[in-house]
């Protein structure tokens, strides 16, 4: 596959240096990811694809970092097709409509075949793209090398449904992964065990303060996440609530709605 890195020219907490969306050149050319819509990444674009027509647009999830460039890609290329799994309530955001794809479907991309791969958790919607010919998955947000994935509970997040996601992609033994975030992951079965793993220890820690006491999620984030950037503490939370729910849905911890609180069972 001919596939030309393009920055999203997005820095931020949450997006780390910028997201990365790929164009993958021949027959049909693709962007893999829409970005924000900043200029610089219609430029990078439109200089990646030269004399070409853009023809398709894939979204691996609707996530505004990945998701709100959809818009001004399509003003400035009215003839590219724009496909994704559904999340209707999250669609809706953009105007272009986009084609529905699913679970193991078959796309031509560039000059090859891209299989689609749901892998659900950090939004109902995630999506990977696997070339079986090389190998190379584009991972989206499932791993982010040097760092952790943000789960939201309360925005269609999974943690039970992410840690499937994880187990999949580790069985599909992909040679390389292209991540919407940070760098190419050429070891992709070592960081998905280590994310396995980091989940595993992060359990381990909420039983622990839950068993010295803590009751509320805020005062889990105070005591496992020391000297946490102020602008990144909701996700923090978030990623708590998610193991709560987690710890709940196996029957090892309930909650109590009116106050927030939760105990082990
Ligand atoms: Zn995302």
């Amino acid at each position: 596959m001919d596939i030309t890195l393009v920055p999203g020219f997005n820095p931020g907490p949450y997006t780390g240096a910028g997201n990365n969306t790929y164009v993958i050149s021949g027959m049909v050319q693709t962007l893999l990811d829409a970005a924000t819509g900043e200029a610089a990444h219609l430029a990078a674009l439109a200089e990646a694809l030269g004399s070409t027509v853009l023809a398709q647009v894939l979204v691996t999830h609707a996530h505004p970092d990945h998701a709100d460039g959809c818009d001004p890609i399509a003003e400035r290329w009215p003839d590219a097709a724009f496909r994704k799994l559904p999340w209707p309530e999250q669609d809706r955001l953009q105007s272009v409509e986009c084609m529905p794809i699913a679970d193991g479907d078959r796309i031509a991309v560039g000059d090859g075949t891209l299989q689609v791969v749901h892998t659900p958790g950090h939004a109902p919607d995630h999506l990977c793209f696997f070339d079986e010919s090389t190998g190379t998955l584009f991972s989206a947000d499932l791993v982010v090398s040097g760092s952790s994935v943000v789960i939201p509970a309360s925005r269609g997040g999974s943690l039970a449904q992410y840690l499937g996601s994880l187990r999949r992609v580790l069985a599909l033994a992909p040679a390389r992964m292209l991540p919407a975030h940070g760098q190419t992951i050429d070891d992709p079965a070592a960081i998905l065990n280590q994310y396995l793993e980091h989940r595993k220890l992060r359990e381990d820690q909420i039983v622990a303060a839950m068993r010295a006491g803590d009751r509320l999620p805020d005062a889990i984030v105070g005591r496992i996440y020391e000297g946490l950037d102020p602008r990144l503490k909701g996700m923090a939370l978030e990623s708590i609530v998610a193991h709560l729910i987690k710890l709940r849905e196996e029957g090892r911890a309930r909650s109590d709605p009116d106050e927030g609180a939760w105990e082990l069972m």
